[in-house]
């Protein structure tokens, strides 16, 4: 979605939402968005910058980082940023950018597209270890069963073999 700065007198207030297959080109990320990603963002002028804030929801699919399977993810986010215009961005002020400026936007002209600011708070809001559930009991790494599907009695084994060499080495 693109907002129009002369439009604004003010703020403006914007409420939307961008259909998942938008986000289905970015590969590289272990995701799928399940449902729509609404936002209702307050769109503010300040002075030259511009503040965008304004909580973003969605649903995300994603894959447990200890069993493997997929599960749904609500996602709620709240984005607050600010954009300057890239006019002020003079050659020696990109030089020295700080790693800390990195994520300062920036808009050129009359019009900011929402879009690539909604899809980056997305992303950056991702679980880094998505969890089915927070005592997923993950995959037995002798056997491979997933131990929230059906016990084994490998760790049982994998224990007592350990059990005995430690009280071994506390005996010795
Ligand atoms: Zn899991
Ligand atoms: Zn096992």
């Amino acid at each position: 979605m693109i907002v129009k700065l002369s439009d604004i007198e003010d703020r403006l207030i914007v409420k939307g939402e961008i259909a998942s297959p938008v986000f289905e080109n970015l590969e590289e990320e272990q995701f799928t968005i399940e449902s729509p990603v609404r936002f209702e963002l307050v769109i503010t002028k300040l002075d030259d910058n511009v503040r965008i804030s304004g909580p973003v929801r969605s649903t995300v699919i994603m894959s447990c980082s200890r069993c493997l399977e997929e599960f749904s993810c609500p996602l709620e986010t709240y984005l607050d940023i600010e954009v300057e215009p890239k006019r002020l961005l003079s050659h020696e002020a990109e030089v020295e950018l700080r790693p800390d400026d990195l994520d300062i936007y920036y808009y050129d002209g009359d019009e900011i597209n929402l879009d690539p600011l909604i899809y980056d708070e997305v992303l950056l809001n991702l679980p880094i270890r998505p969890l089915c559930r927070e005592d997923c009991a993950g995959l037995c790494h002798i056997c491979g069963k997933n131990k929230n599907v059906e016990s084994c009695a490998c760790s049982q084994y994998a224990s007592t073999v350990l059990g005995e060499k430690l009280k071994n080495f506390l005996n010795t």
